[in-house]
């Protein structure tokens, strides 16, 4: 299977999305779900996924993030085809309910 990763810049060292994340925390706190509007191309909206995740992991909390169609929003502009939901969680609290997801999981 090929892997080749395009030579571009959204590369897991950018962190263009840091500050939105960042920003969420501190105005937030963790658990709340904001969106990322006036995304034009499905393209950049994976972009922007994959960068709400790295940015995530530069700051050490644990960052949920998927793209949707726009179906017309006031927030986004003319040209809005898609958001980018981003949620943060509490990096603690995200291993607790992977390790209790573990648990359950094995057989008995
Ligand atoms: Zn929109």
């Amino acid at each position: 299977m090929p892997t080749r990763v395009p030579p571009w810049k959204w590369g897991p060292r950018n962190v263009h999305f840091d500050s939105y994340i960042q920003r969420l925390v501190s105005e937030r706190g963790y658990g709340v779900e904001r969106e990322y509007f006036g995304i034009e191309t499905e393209e950049r909206a994976e972009q922007v996924r994959k960068g709400m995740r790295n940015a995530g992991r530069h700051l050490n909390v644990s960052v949920k993030a998927f793209w949707k169609s726009c179906n017309g929003c006031a927030e986004g502009g003319k040209s809005c085809r898609y958001h980018v939901a981003f949620t943060a969680y509490d990096p603690e609290k995200a291993r607790e309910y992977k390790a209790q997801g573990s648990q359950s999981s094995r057989p008995q």
